[in-house]
């Protein structure tokens, strides 16, 4: 069967692939899931900034309605904003229709369940063989569906950050944040959230565009150059940077230089388990060893999963994990909910500081530095599974493996660092990553395991 829903929700091309015909069949098919179970389900509906919104939106609440779900319409919201206000109004479900970093042209649908969470793959099949089924569940007449609008979203997310982080102990520092919402959702939230927390902001692409006229999207270091001369030239406490619908935070030190992900998560994961004496942590296996470094410096245990927030959230939630996330910015903190949040990340972070008083680059300093390398190479998708088996039995041989993990793709630690070889799920490609701790070794692992994998390719 075709797939409908990659690893986060489901994306496209507006008017080719993402159409008007799509969304409305997934809306069926999706109140035709929920009716299932809910007598009266009611969905919340939320968007992006994103031109197409309103256009997609109108159809997935119409394919709901027909089916006898109510549908609120809670506006234009960064997603962690609506998947909280699923989880605290009690909604039976959630949709926010978002292309996340994506370029402009692109649209999609994510689905959230009634606590917040992203959809599991198990409901996303259901959902995916209805809709090629055609087998809705319409109702008759009198039993379509109620359209609502609610504009209290934003106010109850407010709330929720404020209660859960040390407000006053942020607001006495008066710092100066310098924010690059990049023209989308997070325009809605983080100017106000800054100011709401005692912060001066100096704003950078601060105002909703669809077009996304200030930079790409995607929060990585060629895309905020101009965030990092303002951060400089404002002598800000550092700089902040949200992707397309604001779950993903990247952060930029006072003095301008780029902090990865890994980095980011390994400085809140650090805090979180020195305040809790230790506890369960969860991140994706592309992670740096940063990231274990500190939790067990902290007596913590990090729990790896495979790519993707959707998995790093659940797996969270079964091992009642005190922090995790990912290395793209994407930070989850369960004591507000299971999903990634740039708000609460960026409060945080301000605790961190208020409480440590001494600059970002000094705490980040203090994180382990390792060299990471990412390559690639082509490989038939029906060869995927095939190669991944060659290269377990081909490393089990060498005296340099120390251990093998499948968890996702084939990790295997050496005794100076480590390799991933991983299939990707979207394109005919396998992703290669070397980390260690010296760059020249990292380069000269990753071409001898690139040619490796190339030879069990082509064998
Ligand atoms: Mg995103």
């Amino acid at each position: 069967m075709t797939r409908l829903f990659g690893t986060n929700g489901i994306r496209g091309v507006v008017n080719q692939d993402m159409t008007n015909e799509l969304a409305l069949g997934i809306g069926k098919a999706w109140g035709t899931y929920l009716k299932q179970r809910i007598s009266r389900p009611t969905c919340a509906v939320g968007t992006d900034a994103r031109l197409s919104n309103h256009m997609l939106k109108s159809a997935i609440t119409a394919g709901l309605l027909s089916t006898g779900c109510n549908v609120v319409d809670i506006g234009l919201i960064p997603t962690p904003t609506l998947q909280y206000t699923v989880k605290q109004k009690r909604f039976d479900a959630g949709v926010i229709i978002t292309a996340s970093h994506n370029p402009p042209q692109f649209n999609g649908i994510k689905g959230t369940a009634n606590d917040g969470t992203e959809l599991t793959k198990d409901v996303e099949e259901t959902i995916e063989t209805i809709y090629f089924s055609r087998q809705y569940d319409t109702s008759d007449w009198g039993n379509v569906g109620t359209p609502s609008t609610w504009d209290g979203a934003i106010d109850l997310y407010f709330n929720g950050i404020l209660s859960r982080v040390d407000t006053p102990a942020i607001k006495k520092q008066k710092f100066h944040v310098a924010l690059d919402c990049g023209n989308g959702a997070g325009c809605r939230t983080a100017p106000i959230l800054l100011q709401k927390l005692g912060c001066k902001v100096t704003k950078l692409n601060c105002n909703l565009d669809g077009t996304f006229p200030g930079r790409h999207s995607e929060p990585i270091p060629e895309n905020l150059t101009k965030l990092m001369k303002k951060v400089r030239e404002n002598n800000a406490s550092f700089g902040v940077a949200l992707d397309g619908d604001a779950d993903r935070a990247i952060f930029i030190d006072e003095n301008g230089e780029y902090i990865w992900g890994d980095k980011s998560l390994s400085l809140v994961g650090k805090y979180i388990t020195f305040e809790k004496k230790g506890g369960i942590t969860v991140t994706p296996v592309t992670t740096s060893t940063c990231f274990e470094d500190v939790i067990r410096q902290n007596k913590g245990e990090v729990v790896y999963t495979k790519v993707g927030s959707p998995i790093v959230a659940s797996v969270m939630k079964k091992n009642h994990a005190v922090f995790g996330g990912e290395e793209n910015g994407g930070l989850i903190f369960p004591e507000f909910q299971y999903c990634r949040d740039s708000g609460m990340s960026l409060a945080k972070i301000l605790e961190i500081l208020a409480r440590e008083n001494r600059p970002l680059s000094e705490l980040i300093a203090e994180i382990p530095s390792y060299e990471m390398f990412k390559t690639k190479i082509a490989c038939p998708n029906d060869k995927k599974e095939h190669v991944m088996n060659q290269i377990v039995e081909h490393m089990k041989n060498k005296s340099d493996v120390r251990d093998i993990d499948r968890t996702d793709g084939v990790k295997v630690y050496l005794n100076h660092g480590w390799v991933l070889m991983r299939p990707s799920g979207t394109e005919p490609i396998f992703r290669v990553y070397v980390e260690s701790k010296e760059k020249s070794k990292a380069e000269q692992v990753a071409t001898a395991y690139k040619n490796i994998v190339r030879s069990l390719i082509e064998c």
